[in-house]
């Protein structure tokens, strides 16, 4: 079993990113542990320069990542914790996948095209070809499971089309190089909507910081977001065909299972019939209460550089050891002459 996911720096890490993603990078790490396996995070620094950042500002965002992960539970004891730029093999693999991957499968990429928008031409290369450097993350350790939310369960099989074409193209039948990733996805809360428009996921990238909850904002923060968080007039149905097409009222229902473990069915029947006036404190109260402990380890940990980066560098020492066989593999498949 390997467990593998990245995260990018490029902002605060929210709600849909610890409900999505992390919890399961927390769940996995003990698994990986248990079954013999090891378990690989790391902080997507090179995916992050595809789209405009600010370099002192991705510097601080990857410290403040490692800081929110360790918080979160990631262990640096259980969990090879790295960033890529530190393991060049992640950028080299994807150059010598970017031979494998076809244009038409990135064109058809949802990502791509959220984010492009209607300006496809004016997007970096990197933005493009994100994917192709996603699928070399994956394949270099030859992760097994990838615990990502739902908006990459995409990417994940373009990784694994990629996979399938290089070992179909360049390894002998009965010895392909690389392993097929699985994703893992949680079924109660694989896309947490944004607060300001249940049609959209909440995300780093969004300009308004009311469209999400950060996991180091403060119990005033949280409460105030909650409060004002979009809603339609309708009071809270009491059973879940009622939330069909109250996108909204779903999303608030969805996030408070989740942190509570309550089924929809349950949560419903106790709230159905009431307004959102009397839901939201009770959702704002069990988000206070999942973050708090998280953001009190944050805090404690946040301003320790030397601490901060020394986990990065032993992570990332573990992490070039282990991507070496892979990559040297590759190179030999394609018949690149090496020394
Ligand atoms: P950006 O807007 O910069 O792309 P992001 O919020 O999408 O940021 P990523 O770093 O791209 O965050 O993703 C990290 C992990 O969090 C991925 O596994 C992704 O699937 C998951 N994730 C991101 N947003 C959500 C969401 N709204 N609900 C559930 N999972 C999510
Ligand atoms: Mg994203």
């Amino acid at each position: 079993m390997r467990v593998l996911s990245g995260i990018q720096p490029t902002g605060k890490p929210h709600l849909g990113n610890y409900l999505g993603a992390i919890v399961n990078y927390v769940k996995l790490q003990e698994e990986a542990l248990a079954a013999g396996g090891e378990c690989f995070i790391f902080l997507a620094d090179l995916h992050a320069i595809s789209q405009t950042h600010d370099p002192a500002e991705l510097t601080q965002n990857t410290r403040e990542m490692v800081a929110t992960l360790v918080a979160c539970g990631v262990d640096p004891a259980k969990t090879i914790l790295f960033n890529q730029a530190q393991v060049p093999a992640h950028a080299e693999l994807q150059w010598l996948l970017n031979g494998t991957a076809r244009m038409g499968w990135l064109n058809r990429m949802t990502q791509w095209k959220d984010k492009a928008g209607k300006n496809r031409e004016g997007q970096s290369i990197a933005l493009f070809t994100y994917p192709v450097l996603q699928a070399a993350d994956v394949l270099l350790y030859q992760a097994t499971h990838v615990p990502v939310g739902e908006d990459q369960k995409q990417h994940l099989e373009l990784a694994r089309d990629i996979a399938q074409k290089f070992n179909s193209d360049f390894c002998p039948e009965d010895a392909p190089l690389f392993t097929l990733p699985e994703p893992y996805i949680p079924p109660a809360a694989a896309r947490i909507m944004s607060l300001r428009d249940g049609s959209v996921k909440m995300s780093k990238s969004d300009p308004s910081e009311m469209s999400r909850i950060n996991l180091t904002d403060d119990a005033d923060t949280v409460m105030k977001k909650v409060k004002k968080a979009k809603t339609d007039p309708e009071p809270l149905p009491s059973d879940e065909k009622g939330l069909a097409n109250r996108p909204e009222a779903l999303n608030l229902i969805t996030i408070y299972c989740a942190l509570t473990g309550k089924s929809t069915a349950d949560v419903l029947s106790e709230y159905g019939g009431q307004g959102f006036g009397n839901f939201k404190p009770v959702l704002g109260d069990a988000l206070v209460e999942t973050l708090q402990p998280i953001n009190a380890r944050f805090m404690e940990l946040k301003d320790d550089q030397e601490a901060l980066d020394a986990i990065l560098a032993r992570g990332a020492a573990q992490a070039r050891e282990r991507g070496i066989p892979t990559l040297n593999a590759a190179y030999k498949a394609l018949g690149l002459v090496r020394g």
